[in-house]
């Protein structure tokens, strides 16, 4: 069926979606109606139609700039720079930080023609310079190449900046240390911080 073929090829581009999943999720589609499939793929239209990336942290939001830059009650004076969008999304669920983000666009990889030039870093220098970051915090992924990405911005702030720091490269609750990378336990133990 050339329909369900198209379809099946559409869904397959999502992430975490394969041959069976997608074929599931067709069969549950046509058994719960048109009303709902409408629904649905305005819903995904509308989202994606109205989404702008905020041209002062690369978030998304409906407006640009987005509502976290757009917040009076925000600490303006710490940026937590992150690898992408979802980061952002991610942090801000703990409701644990009220400082401001920027978003880098990727790490960087040599090997993979990802070069600082091809990242978000003018902006983040003109950022910090133009208001005074008192604090920047790394939080990017715990991979070679985010670690690559942390020095190279220490190397590019640690004299205008008061403070860096980098989140904490936790050991996950309820794992065993034997389940653990060694890379993972090497900066656990190189990071530690002290308990108050
Ligand atoms: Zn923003």
């Amino acid at each position: 069926m050339e329909l369900f073929e198209r379809l099946k090829k559409n869904l397959k581009e999502l992430p975490g979606i394969g041959d069976k999943s997608s074929e599931r999720l067709i069969f549950f589609l046509i058994m719960k109606g048109k009303v709902f499939s409408r629904e649905l793929s305005d819903s995904i239209v509308d989202l994606v139609e109205n989404t702008k990336v905020c041209s002062i942290c690369g978030f998304i939001d409906e407006n640009d700039p987005c509502k976290i830059c757009n917040d009076e009650t925000r600490d303006k004076n710490v940026l937590m720079i992150v690898e992408k969008a979802r980061d952002v999304f991610i942090f801000e669920k703990t409701k644990k930080y009220k400082g401001l983000y920027h978003v880098l666009g990727g790490v960087i990889s040599p090997l993979d023609g990802i070069t600082p030039e091809k990242l978000n870093f003018n902006k983040l220098l003109e950022r910090v310079e133009k208001n005074h970051i008192g604090e920047i915090i790394l939080a990017l992924p715990p991979s070679t190449e985010g670690e690559t990405t942390s020095m190279y911005i220490l190397k590019l702030f640690k004299d205008k900046v008061q403070k860096i720091s980098t989140v904490a490269r936790g050991i996950p609750f309820g794992t065993d240390f034997e389940y653990i990378d060694d890379f993972t336990l090497q900066c656990s133990i190189e990071r530690r911080q002290k308990i108050e």
